[in-house]
């Protein structure tokens, strides 16, 4: 008899101790010959697709893997490749492709972007109305046959859909989306063709952008396409794969021409199994049920997933059921099993890639062989749970009270800001157009040593502290002698905007190896929100009034917000992201009344990333802004009416946020606008802000010194549309990447710029 079966989407690609991202950077900076490298590579990719084999996963997905980017081998396996490039027809070298990432001499990188909504950026297909795509060279049919040769596994080749990736990309204009979507079409065909003939049965395609909200014109796009597909290679199996949300059309999606549907049934909110209900599922098609989450870290609770898989035994049978991850395992860390010093509670409660493997497998066993047959695996993962559900991280009741009694009501400044402006002016008399920078300085090797030497002990914490207030103290000096207005102490003391709270903070944990993937090479460690959130100890009065003891000017106090914490960080699920909020932003409230106690009295408090917590569907996207807009009013509302609240953000779509942004209330905002200025500047005036402002007049992310010039002329350009007493004037983010002599001569000509436009106003 025919039995479910259990499938993977994607593997992480940066191994169990990131000998991926050493390659890479091996290769990037010469260590590694071109020849060693792909060894090397070829040594890791077989590894992974080893691993999921030798794990029990009967679907193993190929092509997944990738040099830098999924996005990018797409696109240049369709011959999506700027011009500047220029690449020849043919296979493309991987120095093209490596300059696509990441630029060359002669030319700009593509640019990136947020993959959804999840950390993962990836590279944004440039694609004009004139290109014509070709197939450069059939990468998937190679790794095919390679994990074939090598290894003896029929894989599942994974290839972004057509309508996803033409959605992802940029160049065009929309009228010209049909017809690029039909040069596509043939060549997705002649890809499925060359695998067919290889040998492959099954080939998933991605279409994440289905979890979208979509219009009919769209959903025709995918009729269009899955047709010809059906029609070129009826006998290929195509499942067509979903996942981050449900899909919003079900009824349209169930009756395209595919062999198989991929669902996710964990970030779904119930509106799959819904539609399943309704309509139930279409009797020639595989489900591919996604009912281990793949992009948080906990353990799943087998029991429940048993009982929701036996659910969907109702809707089709077994041999048409597939176990899967909701989506590829990329998002999380590799194993747990390196993670030697985290408290057993915790780490018991903790699935990454391989163990989230394990339990797919579990899962089919339970289905196919029955409960009892995986008794053992239940009992572990329901006391795993159960026991960091109990403990003491997860309840502690001041915090429960605490939020309890919170009202319904959007915590709320006593007064407007047009009066706290007043009154702010006469306390803070700053000059017109008043300069300021937004919180780092440069973090100098000399510095990320120092804290290397004190955190392995080499250091004493007084001799740490003490290099830290000779860093503050001399660049209070130095923006006092730049003649900044409102200055900053640095961040010095600081790794990471996150981290550094997080390591403060009680309810969060670190990992020593839980890495995943940014971007490229770059991985990051999120940390994880695992207990209640409180405030211990003030984090950051000492070496905000350390600062301040030294200058007669304003020092900004400097502080994370509470939806940036969240969303850089895995976060429990055992209670709702409203709440968790609510209580990242009471331990601020309580940091913020330390710091006005001890008179700082100007605050900035970053939200970078409420925008990328933006759900997909849009109507989830009121609920979330509204409770992150509670959030940073809970944490910041609470203060004399002369404390000046700032906050920051950067990036530049600031369209779909923008009332939330006013809503936030914060007495200044600063934001990145010196690489997109029109567009910024427009929706800011449009909505008519009329709050503090500092648009970004220089893009810190070059190490280029913008001259006076170039910067009176963007702030010029402002103030034809910003009333001059609500501007402020900054860079475009932190200068902690930047070197002391690239900030140093930027911040003057930043000043020089300021005081030639305050002569003519
Ligand atoms: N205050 C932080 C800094 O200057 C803000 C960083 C950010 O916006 N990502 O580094
Ligand atoms: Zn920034």
């Amino acid at each position: 008899m025919s039995k479910v079966k259990s499938s993977n989407l994607g593997y992480p690609r940066i191994g169990e101790k990131r000998e991926w991202k050493k390659a890479l950077e091996q290769f990037w900076s010469k260590k590694l010959s071109e020849e060693a490298f792909l060894k090397r590579i070829k040594e890791l990719r077989l590894s992974y697709l080893e691993k999921q084999k030798n794990s029990g996963i009967d679907l193993i997905p190929i092509g997944d893997f990738s040099l830098y980017d999924h996005i990018l081998d797409t696109s240049v396996l369709f011959g999506f490749i700027p011009e500047r490039f220029h690449h020849q027809n043919g296979a493309v070298s991987l120095d093209t492709y490596f300059s696509i990432a990441r630029g060359n001499s002669n030319a700009v990188a593509s640019e990136m972007t947020k993959w959804f909504n999840t950390n993962y950026h990836y590279i944004v297909p440039e694609i004009n109305a004139g290109t014509t795509p070709y197939i450069t060279e059939n990468r998937l049919l190679n790794l095919y046959l390679e994990a074939k040769k090598e290894l003896n596994i029929d894989g599942k080749p994974v290839i972004v859909g057509p309508v996803t990736l033409l959605k992802l990309s940029k160049g065009f204009e929309k009228k010209d989306f049909p017809n690029l979507l039909r040069a596509l079409i043939p060549l997705y065909i002649e890809v499925f063709t060359d695998l067919q003939t290889a040998g492959a049965t099954w080939v998933q395609v991605d279409e994440p952008i289905l979890s979208t909200t979509l219009d009919k014109k769209e959903l025709g796009y995918f009729k269009e396409t899955y047709e010809a597909f059906h029609q070129a290679v009826p006998n290929l199996n195509l499942l067509l794969q979903t996942y981050f949300e449900s899909v919003d059309h079900y009824q349209d999606v169930a009756a395209l021409p595919v062999q198989g549907i991929g669902l996710d049934f964990v970030y779904d909110d119930g509106a799959n199994l819904a539609s399943l209900e309704k309509y139930g599922f279409p009797e020639d098609k595989v489900l591919a049920a996604g009912v281990v989450d793949g992009r948080n870290i906990w353990r799943t609770d087998l029991d429940e997933a048993l009982q929701q898989v036996n659910d969907l035994l109702h809707f089709v049978d077994q041999e048409r059921l597939w176990i899967q991850p909701s989506c590829s395992l990329q998002h999380v860390p590799v194993t747990v099993r390196q993670e030697s010093e985290l408290e057993p509670v915790l780490k018991n409660a903790i699935s990454f890639a391989d163990e989230k493997l394990k339990e797919v497998v579990a899962l089919v066993k339970g289905v196919n062989e029955g409960r009892d047959a995986i008794l053992e695996e239940i009992k572990e993962s329901n006391e795993a749970i159960q026991a960091l559900n109990h403990s003491s991280h997860r309840n502690i009741d001041s915090i429960k009270k605490e939020i309890q009694s919170l009202g319904d009501d959007m915590p709320k400044r006593p007064l407007p800001f047009s009066e706290r402006q007043a009154i702010q002016e006469k306390k803070w008399k700053l000059p017109l157009l008043p300069t300021t920078t937004i919180g780092s300085l440069p973090q100098t090797k000399e510095i990320r040593s120092a804290r290397q030497k004190w955190r392995k002990g080499e250091w004493t914490e007084s001799q740490y502290e003490q290099f830290i207030q000779q860093n503050i103290a001399k660049w209070i000096k130095i923006q006092e002698d730049l003649d900044i207005d409102v200055l900053v102490h640095g961040e010095f003391e600081r790794n990471d905007m996150v981290e550094y709270f997080g390591e403060k903070l009680r309810g969060f944990a670190f990992t020593r190896f839980a890495w995943v993937q940014s971007y490229g090479s770059r991985c990051v460690k999120p940390p994880i929100i695992f207990g209640d959130v409180d405030l211990e100890a003030p984090m950051t009065v000492k070496e905000s009034t350390y600062a301040q003891s030294l200058t007669t000017r304003p020092v900004k106090g400097m502080l994370t917000g509470p939806v940036t914490i969240y969303n850089w960080s895995f976060v429990r699920n055992d209670i709702s992201q409203f709440d968790v909020f609510k209580q990242i932003a009471l331990a601020l409230k309580k940091e913020i009344h330390a710091l006005e106690e001890n008179d700082i009295r100007m605050i900035q408090v970053d939200e970078p990333a409420i925008r990328e917590g933006l759900p997909l569907k849009e109507e989830k996207k009121g609920k979330y802004l509204h409770d992150a807009v509670y959030a940073f009013r809970l944490a910041t509302s609470y203060v004399d009416h002369s404390t000046q609240i700032h906050t920051h953000m950067c990036y530049s779509e600031f369209d779909e946020i923008i009332d939330a942004i006013d809503q936030l209330d914060a007495d200044v905002i600063s934001i990145e606008a010196a690489r997109s200025h029109g567009e910024i500047i427009s929706t800011f005036e449009d909505h008519e802000y009329d709050k503090g402002i500092g648009l970004g007049v220089y893009d810190i992310h070059s190490p280029r010194i913008p001259s006076v010039e170039e910067i009176k002329t963007s702030i010029e350009r402002a103030l034809r549309v910003i009333d001059p007493k609500l501007f402020w004037i900054n860079p475009d983010c932190g200068l902690k990447t930047r070197k002391p002599e690239e900030t140093i001569p930027a911040l003057k000509n930043l000043v020089q710029a300021t005081k030639e436009v305050r002569e003519k106003h």
